[in-house]
């Protein structure tokens, strides 16, 4: 049973890995960049995303989002009251989202009418790691309020991550979390390259540095 299983994996990362690749070349074709944004329920990605969106748009790009949730519209909705053109696609019962997935949604928006296409990963700070989409970034969030072992407990989604970012630092001290703890964790693991954006969504604080980070 445990064999099967690992040569079905095998098969099944390898296609997603050639489907992403083929979801990068349509993307590119268009002329869109595009980010994955992964992190567990509560994190804040839609939040996030509607704050990108929002400068982006701001900025005069044209951005929409794809919500990718396991069932319902919720993340959607939110998107879409922002303003935001948006795409909900829904996994059935998968914890995260695979690049088939995505190509069928790509497929069925006009791309020349965006720039910048964000991606909402399923809430789920394991899986969606081994499923590249074919984005030029994968950034993963988490916030204070998750704990500070965040990096510890999770460190594969972060080693596949180009970007991570630490949300909710407008409420670190009330949940008696410390935030250099976590940063301290992730500069460890990247062997001192790279540093996380700290933010606050809510706050609308450290976002332009998110958005440089992503090259958008
Ligand atoms: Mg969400
Ligand atoms: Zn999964």
């Amino acid at each position: 049973m445990h064999i099967i299983q690992v040569g079905m994996e095998y098969d099944v990362l390898r296609e997603n890995n050639k489907i992403a690749h083929e979801n990068y070349r349509l993307m590119k074709k268009h002329g869109i960049k595009s980010v994955d944004i992964m992190g567990s329920i509560g994190a804040g990605k839609t939040s996030l995303i509607i704050k990108l969106g929002e400068k982006l748009m701001a900025r005069g790009q044209r951005v929409c989002a794809i919500a990718g949730d396991v069932t319902g519209e919720d993340d959607f909705s939110r998107m879409a009251a922002s303003g935001m053109d948006a795409y909900n696609c829904n996994t059935g019962h998968e914890c995260h989202l695979d690049a088939n997935l995505v190509r069928k949604v790509l497929e069925g928006i006009d791309l020349d009418k965006y720039d910048v296409v964000l991606i909402e990963n399923v809430g789920n700070l394991v899986c969606p790691a081994d499923f590249p989409l074919g984005t030029d970034y994968r950034a993963v969030v988490v916030s204070t309020t998750e704990g500070d072992d965040m990096v510890r407990k999770h460190h594969d989604i972060f080693v596949h991550s180009d970007v991570a970012i630490l949300n909710k630092m407008d409420i670190a001290d009330a949940v008696g979390v410390d935030p250099e703890v976590i940063m301290e964790d992730y500069s460890k693991l990247t062997g001192g390259l790279k540093g996380m954006y700290a933010c606050s969504v809510r706050k609308d604080e450290g976002i332009e540095e998110i958005l440089d980070a992503l090259r958008l």
